[in-house]
């Protein structure tokens, strides 16, 4: 069901902005009192500092929980906006398609993990809504990654929060670090094969083993060639695999191959 404008600037003041308003205190901008709705029906939104908008289009959607993931992916691109100003960082210079797809992610997983900390029914059904989503956000374009990658990567948070527990919470702050050091680093491949193990009874996929080697391969030998392997043999093991990604991702080293190998 579509949400009125009324009825999505309640929502925005009375229930997500006080919550979104934690990450920015201390900061010298902060989320605006109102959101703004562009009348455009295009499925849309933006953020610059001091101001949010959501067009309503994205207000027509016709799941509330779209829409309201909308909307709060809007409000993270402005926490992390002053978050980074306010610590005199800015995304680093390795070009605009791969900072703007960064901040995408970013502001993708601020807003999810949010919603499971704070409104964890709303969580469970943007779960729901993830093939919706997938479609909803295309192809991608320079500035935007696949709504397939992005809802992957949600997917693989998500996983590993409901496997290991909010206690990833810390692991999520590292992880946003990560995403600020952009290219992200590579997972070595002990720590990828001690954090990716479980018991003796637990044999590995021959999927996951061709990672393990290819991995290893592109450590031994870090040439782009080498690097396309493990990324086709990465992509393939997750897609197929899903309960070991979900099994095996501790520490979140599932999504931070995923961030290497998907050019953060
Ligand atoms: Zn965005």
């Amino acid at each position: 069901m579509a949400i009125t404008a009324i009825n999505a600037q309640n929502l925005y003041q009375n229930q997500l902005r006080p919550v979104w308003v934690q990450y920015e205190q201390g900061n010298p901008v902060q989320l605006p009192a109102n959101l703004t709705i562009n009348p455009s029906l295009n499925i849309d939104g933006g953020a610059v500092p001091g101001f949010v908008e959501t067009t309503q289009g994205a207000l027509n959607l016709p799941n509330d929980s779209l829409v309201w993931f909308c909307i709060a992916h809007e409000m993270s691109h402005h926490v992390t906006q002053s978050v980074l100003a306010a610590s005199n960082q800015a995304f680093p210079a390795v070009g605009l398609a791969l900072n703007s797809k960064m901040g995408e992610h970013v502001a993708d997983l601020i807003a999810f993990h949010t919603f499971m900390t704070d409104f964890p029914i709303r969580a469970k059904q943007i779960v729901s809504q993830f093939p919706a989503l997938t479609n909803l956000l295309g192809a991608g374009d320079n500035m935007h990654p696949s709504g397939n990658q992005r809802v992957l990567f949600l997917q693989s948070y998500y996983d590993a929060v409901t496997r290991f527990g909010m206690a990833n919470v810390t692991a999520f702050t590292r992880l946003i670090g990560i995403t600020f050091q952009s290219p992200a680093a590579v997972v070595p491949h002990h720590e990828w094969v001690d954090k990716t193990s479980r018991s003796i009874l637990h044999t590995r996929s021959r999927q996951l083993k061709d990672v393990d080697t290819r991995l290893e391969t592109y450590i031994t030998n870090p040439v782009p060639a080498n690097r396309l392997l493990l990324r086709n043999s990465f992509d393939t093991w997750f897609q197929h695999n899903p309960k070991e990604r979900k099994k095996r991702n501790k520490g979140f080293c599932v999504l931070r191959l995923f961030l290497f190998l998907h050019d953060w």
